[in-house]
């Protein structure tokens, strides 16, 4: 009975989802590309695209405190929907925001939360087109967006192959203390050159932390990975141990070809690419190269939720 009903904290975040995953396959259509296990679900769409659905929710005393600022609240749960979005290859198009609230909460707050959502919604050309407002106990900001991929464009979890390269898109860890979790902005823009320019075979929006993430693409690919720690570019404050674990950088990681890689390193790039390691063919295993020159196997572990 244990086994069959174990807690949350048990199952984990992820064991948890896997099996959410095991019940909604009978529901998948052909028209399902990928439904749950990426950064969004694919649907079929036209003859040149691809749709891309995803959601996000922030709830008041886990994501966020209220004294950390509406605006900069609404900005977030908007922004991480659009960074993974990007990490399809994708651009992001309409969104529908729900709001849950207690009687007493300050119209104040909610009218910056919103003001926060409009301005991400603006830089990156996304229409608020409805949502739902219920009471809660406390505040809970879900939002669901939507985005387009040309299907020549699109990236999965799934493609990293072993002697492809990795790269991230910048420094890495101490977000929730350097407040960066809050007014990131979305790879979009890094996420079409690469699309266009290099074909990524994997890419992910770094949420759970590098290890973490570099993980779930390790798991999907069915692949290993060697990183070294020369190249892994910290955040200012952040140790090394931060630049692995720490979660909500949203900065991209991805994999592309050597020869691909060869000419990325070689030609000055408009937005910063930072090499750190290749993929093996060591199976859901990373291992770190450290500065003394030994290899270090790295633990899966980061933010989750149980
Ligand atoms: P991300 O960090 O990129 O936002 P998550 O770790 O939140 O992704 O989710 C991983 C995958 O699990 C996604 O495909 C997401 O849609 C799916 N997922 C998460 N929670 C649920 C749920 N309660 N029901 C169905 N699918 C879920
Ligand atoms: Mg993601």
């Amino acid at each position: 009975m244990a086994q069959r009903n174990p807690s949350l904290s048990a199952l984990g975040e992820f064991g948890f989802i896997d099996r959410v995953k095991k019940q909604a396959k009978s529901t998948l259509t052909s028209a399902v590309i990928k439904g749950i296990g990426d950064d969004t679900a694919v649907c079929r769409y036209s003859t040149q695209e691809h749709l891309l659905l995803t959601t996000d929710m922030h709830v008041e005393g886990v994501h966020f405190q209220k004294g950390m600022g509406g605006e900069k609240i609404g900005w977030k749960a908007l922004a991480c929907n659009i960074s993974d979005i990007a990490a399809m290859g994708g651009v992001p198009k309409y969104a529908l925001i729900s709001i849950g609230m207690p009687s007493s909460a300050h119209t104040d707050f909610i009218h910056n939360l919103y003001k926060g959502i409009q301005k991400a919604a603006r830089c990156f050309n996304v229409a608020i087109v409805g949502g739902d407002t219920v009471r809660d106990s406390k505040i809970v900001v879900n939002v669901a967006l939507t985005g387009l991929v040309a299907k020549k464009h699109l990236v999965l979890r799934d493609g990293a192959r072993k002697g492809d390269q990795i790269f991230v898109t910048g420094s890495l860890g101490n977000s929730l203390k350097r407040g960066k979790h809050l007014n990131f902005m979305p790879r979009v823009e890094e996420a079409h050159y690469l699309v266009k320019k290099y074909k990524p075979t994997a890419m992910i929006d770094i949420s759970d932390g590098l290890i973490a993430d570099l993980y779930h693409i390790l798991e999907e690919s069915g692949v290993g990975a060697r990183i070294e720690e020369n190249n892994i570019r910290k955040a200012p404050g952040a140790t090394l141990e931060q630049a692995f674990y720490d979660g909500e950088d949203f900065e991209l990681l991805f994999t592309v070809k050597k020869r691909d890689a060869q000419r990325l390193l070689k030609t000055s790039q408009p937005f910063s690419f930072i090499h750190i390691g290749e993929i093996t063919d060591k199976k859901k295993t990373c291992v770190c190269v450290m500065k003394n020159g030994q290899e270090k196997k790295l633990q899966r572990r980061g933010y989750t939720h149980f």
